[in-house]
């Protein structure tokens, strides 16, 4: 009897202790969403007000405005270069709880790669001009059309070449390459510029992530590449890195043929 007592107790014990693991769980998954919502919220209201100090700050360069002296110039373009930052990290942050909630809408269709090369490279050509980097394209003819989503593919691609052209040296360049393989198409941004180290190379992909003492990295969030992921993986697709220290980095993303 008291053998059946304490097996009875046991179970008891135990269904009770998986109720409350199942209530942890629960309450861990609706607080995580709640933070998520709350940062969406955020990110999308912090957007509006600071688009328009944007706009704000591009009249105060209008000559009918009156001619800043060069000291009040360096000081708006210093505001202007944080507020880039501020915009860039909101709708980073937007992004991810998009990814976080389950809300990350696809729009797939057949699309032309060349299309999402040209786009991507256009958005970056201004600072590839500052730093005289050279844009090379490397696509053979007839590339079979990619079965993806176009604005989050581009959105990938000129994140891969804004990492690239931050971390290139000055007056070097980045190949731009897109090649069929199997049923896939493989778009490969390759830079010449300091390499990482293979110790960080699996945890670039992590949020938040930046390389330890890694200066040009400052004025980054460490969210890119895990957006990245989370965009090329919800396509089905896939997203690795190939590097050296000293020779520069490549990275590469495959996508099913549409
Ligand atoms: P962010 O650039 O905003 O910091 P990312 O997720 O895009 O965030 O990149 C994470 C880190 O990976 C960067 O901080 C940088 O240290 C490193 N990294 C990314 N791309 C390159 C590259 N092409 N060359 C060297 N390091 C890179």
């Amino acid at each position: 009897l008291q053998a059946n007592k304490d097996n009875a107790l046991r179970q008891a014990s135990v269904s009770a202790g998986k109720v409350i693991i199942l209530r942890n769980i629960t309450e861990f998954k609706e607080r995580d969403e709640a933070k998520s919502n709350f940062i969406a919220t955020i990110s999308h209201e912090l957007k509006t007000p600071m688009s328009s100090i944007k706009m704000s700050l591009q009249l105060l360069n209008d000559e009918r405005i009156g001619a800043l002296n060069p000291e009040q110039q360096g000081l708006v373009s210093n505001i202007k270069s944080d507020c880039d930052r501020l915009l860039r990290i909101s709708s980073e942050l937007l992004d991810l709880s998009q990814v976080e909630t389950g809300n990350l809408k696809l729009n797939i269709s057949a699309i032309d790669p060349l299309k999402i090369l040209d786009y991507a490279i256009d958005t970056v050509k201004f600072q590839a001009e500052q730093k005289e980097v050279k844009l090379e394209v490397q696509a053979a003819t007839g590339l079979p059309q990619v079965h993806a989503d176009t604005d989050k593919t581009a959105w990938v691609l000129v994140n891969l070449l804004s990492n690239a052209l931050r971390y290139s040296h000055e007056k070097s360049r980045i190949i731009i390459s897109v090649k069929a393989e199997a049923s896939k198409l493989i778009f490969s941004v390759r830079d010449f510029g300091k390499g990482i180290d293979e110790q960080y190379q699996k945890r670039l992909f992590e949020r938040y992530f930046r390389i330890p003492a890694d200066g040009s990295s400052k004025s980054g969030t460490g969210l890119g590449l895990a957006i990245s992921k989370e965009f090329i993986e919800a396509q089905n697709g896939q997203i690795w890195v190939e590097s050296a220290i000293g020779e520069g980095s490549s990275f590469s993303f495959a996508l099913p043929v549409g």
